[in-house]
Formats: structure tokens, sequence, C-alpha cells
């Protein structure tokens, strides 16, 4: 029998009281690993109420006390590193070493909570006004909620908790359904690094857990990461009852090939940041534009694609996993069948792929099409699957046209041996994570995650200095100290100018 995952509440691992069971399954091979229950209406109550309580005591403990747990924390991650990329590719079918690529982005996260102090430094100015001066400090703001996808089951938790945390905030995690054994595992060392009970809750389910924590008045903030159209009805709703509230949604990222740029590069960069982690990332690169002569490479792009394998995560040769369900994988496929009909051409077909010795898993192997245009579905939806599509152009004013005229906004990459070019296409694109000659430029936790249009939903981003913003409120203090000095012309009864 796969066991039931407990939930966090108030400092304890309780089984919960659900009569709903989500299944979680191994993706190579549909068999049932674990149970996540759908936490009850009292459950979450109990959460919110635990994690109100805590904040209260939480909020007081020295900031460099708070630091300190964070410094335990990302030490035991260390520890425990290849331990958590076991489990999280067990339930994600990542292969190990991407497993281990997960948790270590997250880790670095935690390694930056440890310098809460200096991130939540104020301002001071002397004399605002003649012997009165004005200082503001950062406080936290109560208890915080994190919702999280499949796909960075590690790492994307990781991008929230710590910091909240560190903040002097509590937090609430729902994580994904699909893989939720990894952020139990991650909250277990939590504890065990000394975090006091109800800083952390971990409460497991579905879009009806979402909704209540939605509208609960004891909530806060919220932090979103998931699909476009459930972070927008998240947006929505969170903002509509009141709260702060930051989402991070889908994406479709281009690639931009100049003819200068250097070939071998760009292909191998092409391969990895397509069908790395089967596609299904968020910064994954969806769509390569080929300026110009750089059109003539996507042949021998076709025969090095046909050679990536992918396999169970333990097949040290794999070079992707299977997607996450088989419904994920009909969607793919389905996406794939439609850009045939819809006149692409498709110079690699991954459809009919199988593993040897995993007959159930969600295999879908390879795949590329030329001649897409921006009417096909295969270019406005977001496949999340190995599926990369070409698209020509003429110019590089052409390319940037394009990657302005999508919804999204999440990131982009431009590969040149132009500094001119790189430097116009830095300026002139509208995307908020650019790449030059780096294929996915996820900023490391000092900078912020900046997805921008229809890829984020809020105004203050995940990690960095804007997520200690996102997390807490400034108070502003004006101050004035009195000497013996008597009194001199009575009550103020005016705006001083
Ligand atoms: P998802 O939107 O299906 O699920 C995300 C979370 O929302 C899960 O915890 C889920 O339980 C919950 N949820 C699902 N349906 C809900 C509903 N109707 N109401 C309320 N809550 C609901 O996303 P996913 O499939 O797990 O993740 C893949 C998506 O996430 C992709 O679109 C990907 O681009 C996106 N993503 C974006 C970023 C980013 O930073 N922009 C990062 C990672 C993933």
């Amino acid at each position: 029998m796969p066991r039931t995952l407990p939930q966090l509440i108030d400092g304890q691992w309780q089984t919960s009281q659900a009569r709903e069971l989500i299944e979680v399954t191994d993706p190579a091979t549909q068999e049932v690993i674990a149970l996540a229950p759908k936490a009850t209406a009292e459950e979450i109550e109990a959460a919110v109420a635990s994690a109100q309580k805590a904040f209260l005591a939480w909020r007081e403990v020295p900031v460099s006390e708070r630091a300190r747990l964070m410094l335990r924390y990302q030490h035991l991650l260390k520890e425990h590193h290849d331990e958590l990329a076991e489990i999280l590719a067990a339930e994600t079918g990542k292969t190990f070493a991407d497993a281990k690529g997960d948790v270590w982005r997250g880790i670095e996260v935690a390694e930056h909570a440890a310098n809460i102090a200096s991130l939540m430094m104020g301002e001071t100015v002397e004399n605002v006004a003649r012997e009165i001066d004005t200082a503001s400090w950062i406080q936290p703001l109560g208890v915080c909620v994190g919702i999280t996808p499949f796909n960075f089951p590690a790492m994307i938790p990781l991008w929230m908790f710590p910091l909240a945390i560190a903040c002097g905030n509590t937090f609430i995690l729902k994580p994904s359904e699909q893989d939720p054994m990894t952020p139990n595992r991650l909250a277990e060392l939590f504890l065990e690094a000394g975090a006091p009970a109800g800083v952390l809750q971990v409460l497991h389910g579905g879009r009806e857990q979402v909704d209540a924590l939605l509208v609960h008045p004891q909530v806060r903030a919220v932090s979103f990461v998931g699909s476009v159209t459930v972070g927008q009805h998240v947006y929505r709703t969170g903002t509509q009852h009141l709260k702060r509230v930051q989402a991070f949604a889908g994406a479709k990222n281009h690639m931009v090939i100049m003819p200068d740029a250097p070939k071998d590069q760009v292909l191998s960069n092409l391969l990895g940041a397509s069908c790395g982690a089967a596609g299904q990332r968020c910064m994954a690169i969806s769509v390569a534009v080929f300026v110009g002569e750089s059109k003539q490479w996507i042949d021998e792009l076709a025969k090095q694609m046909a050679a990536l394998r992918p396999g169970h995560w333990q097949d040290s040769g794999a070079a992707y996993g299977p997607l996450i369900s088989p419904q994920a994988r009909q969607r793919v496929l389905r996406l794939i069948e439609q850009g045939k009909a819809e006149g692409a051409e498709c110079l690699l077909d991954g459809s009919q792929c199988t593993v040897e010795g995993y007959p159930n898993g969600n295999w879908v192997g390879p795949t590329l099409f030329r001649g897409v245009t921006t009417k096909m579905g295969l270019y406005r939806e977001e496949i999340f699957g190995p599926v990369l599509v070409c698209m020509q152009v003429d110019t590089l004013e052409e390319a940037i046209a394009l990657v302005n005229a999508s919804p999204y906004g999440n990131g982009t990459s431009l590969f040149t041996r132009s500094g001119g070019a790189a430097r116009h296409f830095q300026h002139a694109v509208e995307v908020g994570q650019v790449g030059i000659n780096v294929p996915i430029p996820v900023p490391l936790p000092f900078f912020s995650f900046t997805g921008w249009k229809g890829s984020f939903y809020g105004d203050l981003h995940a990690y960095g200095k804007q997520a200690v913003r996102f997390y807490t409120e400034t108070k502003t203090v004006t101050s004035r100290w009195f000497d013996d000095t008597p009194l001199g012309e009575g009550p103020n009864m005016t705006i001083q100018l």
C-alpha cells in the first residue's frame, strides 16, 4: 500500500481526516507511490490559526536568529542533496542530474535568505526639518501562502518560504498534488533545522484547498506559480479579497539566432533548452527564430535532436525523463497532430516514442517543426513538452517584433557575436529575463525572477530584494526630541511651509 502523506500543522505531522486522496504516480511506470490528502476545511482553519498564533512570537525573534535558522537549513539541504534529488526524480521522472539541479537552485535561495539582516535594512534621513529625523523600518506582514506547480517541486517552494519566513512571517505551503513528496521532505528538514512550531505549515490538495486559502481573512499575501488560467484566477480572487498577490504563469520563450553566432554553440544550447526536463520548464526555449542564413542550420539541428533519448531517471544516458502525467502527454500529442494538420513541417516526430522496459511511461520523443506561423496552435499555446518550433525571419528587427507581439514575457535569448546587435536586442525586447548567448537566463537569488506581460501578474517578483518588499510592510517613523526650551508661539495650527 502506498503511504498517505501527512500534513504539517502546528509543528506536527498529522494524518489528514480527508476522505478524498490523490494518487501520486511514478511517471515512468504509473505505479502509485504515495497518496496526498485533500486537506479538510477544519485542517485549513487549524493551519491558518496556528500560523497566525506563531506569527506573533516569530516576528519578535531577532533577525540574526532568523538568519541562523536559514544557515542551518541550507547546510541540511546540502547534506541531503542526493536524497532529496532521489525523491524528486521518483515523483517527477526528471533525470537524477536534473533533479539535483532543481534542488540546488532552491538551496541557493535558502542561502540568500541567510543574508536577511542586510536585506531588511531601512533608510534614514537626519534633519528632514529642524531637529526632526525620519527612518523607515521593514516589518513582516503575517500569514503568507505559497501555491506551487509540479515542474520544480524543490526549487519553487524554496523560492518562497525561506525568504518569507526569514522576513518574520509565517507560511502555509500548498504544493502541487502531482509531486508532494519532495515538499514534505523539505519541510521535515526545516523542522530539523530548528524552525519553531507553526512557522511553516504544509497542506495538500488542489483547487478547493487553494480557493479556501485565497479567501481566508487571516491570509495577508499569496505567492503563486503555475499555469496562466490558474494564475489569473489566483490573482483575481486573491486581490478581490484584498490580499497582496504575485502570480507567475505560463510562457513561450523565443531564442533568436543571428547568422554570425557560433553554430555549434547554438545547436547544443537549443537542444538542452528545448528538451531538457522534457520541455517542462517555464523558461524552456519553445520557439527558435532563425535570422537570415542561420536557417540553414535547421537540418543539422534535426539530426542532433534525433539523437536525444528519453529514459528512466536512473538511466544515466537518458537526456530527459517522461512527462508528468498521461494527460500532459495527451495534450502534447494533440498539439503535435494539430501542428501537422495546420501545415507545419514536422522534421522530427516524437509522438510514437517508447522506452524499453517502461511501456507505460509518459514518453514523448524530441519533436521539431519548421515553417510554423504565429496563427498556429503550436505557436500560440504553451506546449510544455520536448517540442521545438522553428521560425524564419530576415532581420533582427523582425525577430524583435515577433517576440514583442507575444502575449508572454518570461524569458528570451539572443545568440550572436555582435555586441551592437546584443545591446539593441536587450534594450528593445519586451521580455523580463534576457539571455545574451545564454539560453535560459534564470537570475540567481540576489537578483529577482522578473517575468513580464502574460507570464506574471503582480508587481513585486520572486526572491531577491523584490521578494523582501513583497513579504514586508514599510513603516516610516518621523521623530523629534524636546529639550527644556520653553514653548515659543503656542500651538501650530497649519501645515509647516
Ligand atoms: P497548475 O496551474 O495546473 O497548478 C499550479 C498550482 O495550482 C498547483 O498547486 C495546483 O494544485 C493549483 N491549482 C490547479 N488548478 C487550480 C484551480 N483551478 N484553482 C486553484 N488552484 C489550482 O500548473 P502546473 O501544471 O502544476 O505547472 C505548470 C505551469 O506552471 C506551466 O504553465 C508553467 O509555465 C508554469 N510555471 C511558471 C513559472 C514561472 O515562473 N513563470 C515557473 C514554473 C512553472
